[in-house]
């Protein structure tokens, strides 16, 4: 490249010098040097003024720059520009594929993909989005989202910044498919809307949860027959086998507490709503003390603790089972001589919480995500020998699932554990001697 922008202004420099050097013995011949000397410049300055104006008609021009072939700075300077020009287009080009490729990709996802601008209006959405929510293309380009998917649940997402998936909602386009949607934001506040059709999944759950109940259901009636005969046998009938007898008894006693669990868990999941009922907590707070000092026997000490004096709205028969539980596990997991303080305070972010501390073994952490988890169980053996069927803490989330609340467990081994009900301040109450004063 340098070697020809360096043969082109020689060869230019070559043609000047020429030019005034003819110009030169013109002059000299006609007696009229400087004329001659200024017509030569008069005539450079217009082939300049010439090209110039070529070259700028060419670059304003619809075409590509054509080929120049005459050697000189100029034609250089116009072959220069056209080899940028082609480079320019073939990245274009490049470009332009790449684009088409990508939106092919996208396009060909089963899951619908939506772009957005800051203002929720769609910039751009595949295939799979038409299908799943009934977009039209391209009518429904620039149009505000929130105004074509008008599920209150969805409005509701956006509103509230939309941070977590949203699962299980009706398509619009079809109230039977069910969706996962999920915002993410990038960047200058634009985001992407990505949205799963998830029908197959719902079935499957919902077939596996009318396994479960079905299964229970069946079970329950036997089992009733089987312990009605057991208790009917007394131990002095058939003194060898008391042991067995009694070891009958108990596992059958078990099993009726699976199933009996189960059915609970069965109901809980086919529910999306409870009552909503007024729940005074002091007096829910004594009942629970109650029922930990029968189950206790005196082995523990229970205490209260009321900082907190609202009132709370749910489902006062869920709710009571839901923190007996937590009771009966306090008791239940520790060694005679321990405390247990049941505590209704205020949460941190304005709400409140039930909170249940034992001095007991405490759980290591490891365990503590998997405890709400269907039959996990720290120690097998203490669960059974204490009558537990590893589904309490099951029940427990999911009754407050169904309040908007949820379980926090802090634990420490050697020290003791924290089972805390979360609640949001959208469920409490001013007590009513407040809240009826003028
Ligand atoms: P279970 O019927 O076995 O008590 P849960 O679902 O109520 O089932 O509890 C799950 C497991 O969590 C228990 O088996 C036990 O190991 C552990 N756990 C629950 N509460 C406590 C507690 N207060 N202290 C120590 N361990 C606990």
């Amino acid at each position: 490249m340098k070697r020809r922008l360096g043969r082109a202004w020689r060869s230019s420099g070559g043609r000047l010098a020429a030019l005034f050097a003819i110009a030169f013995l013109a002059g000299l011949w006609l007696r009229a040097l400087p004329i001659s000397l200024l017509a030569a410049c008069a005539l450079v300055l217009g082939y300049g003024l010439l090209r110039l104006a070529r070259f700028a008609a060419r670059l304003a021009g619809p075409r590509r720059m054509p080929a120049a072939d005459g050697g000189g700075i100029w034609d250089e300077i116009e072959n220069l520009t056209r080899r940028q020009q082609r480079a320019a287009i073939a990245d274009k080009r490049r470009m332009v594929q790449r684009l088409r490729a990508f939106r092919d990709a996208a396009s060909a996802l089963p899951d619908a993909v939506i772009a957005l601008d800051p203002g929720l209006r769609i910039e751009w959405f595949n295939a799979a989005a038409a299908n799943l929510l009934g977009l039209q293309y391209p009518a429904d380009l620039g149009a505000h989202l929130p105004n074509l998917v008008r599920a209150p649940r969805f409005g509701e997402w956006l509103r509230r910044g939309a941070d977590e998936p949203l699962p299980d909602l009706p398509s619009p386009a079809d109230e039977e498919r069910r969706l996962d949607l999920r915002l993410i934001r990038h960047a200058d506040d634009r985001s992407l809307l990505v949205v799963r059709d998830v029908s197959q999944l719902v079935r499957l759950e919902q077939v596996r949860r009318d396994f479960v109940a079905n299964v229970s259901h069946e079970l329950r009636t036997p089992l009733t027959v089987v312990h009605g005969y057991l208790d009917m046998i007394e131990p002095e009938q058939v003194p060898e086998y008391e042991s067995i007898l009694h070891e009958l008894r108990s596992q059958s006693r078990r099993m009726t507490q699976i199933v009996e669990d189960l059915l609970t868990l069965s109901r809980l999941e086919a529910r999306n709503d409870l009552p909503q009922e007024r729940i005074g907590m002091r007096p829910l707070l004594e009942a629970l003390r109650r029922e930990a000092d029968a189950l206790s026997q005196g082995q523990h000490t229970v205490t209260t603790e009321l900082s907190e004096g609202r009132d709370l709205l749910g489902s006062a028969k869920e709710l009571h089972s839901a923190f007996s539980n937590l009771v009966s596990n306090a008791v239940r997991y520790m060694p005679a001589g321990g405390r247990i303080t049941l505590r209704w305070e205020r949460d941190a972010d304005g709400g409140a919480r039930l909170a249940v501390t034992d001095t007991g073994q405490g759980i290591p952490a490891q365990h503590l995500p998997r405890l709400t988890e269907r039959f996990y169980r720290v120690s097998t053996s203490r669960s059974r020998e204490t009558g537990g069927t590893g589904l309490g803490l099951s029940i427990v989330k999911h009754v407050l699932h169904l309040h908007q609340a949820r379980l926090d467990i802090r634990s420490e081994p050697g020290v003791g554990s924290t089972f805390a009900c979360v609640f949001g301040s959208e469920r409490l109450l001013e007590p009513l001697a407040l809240a009826h004063a003028p």
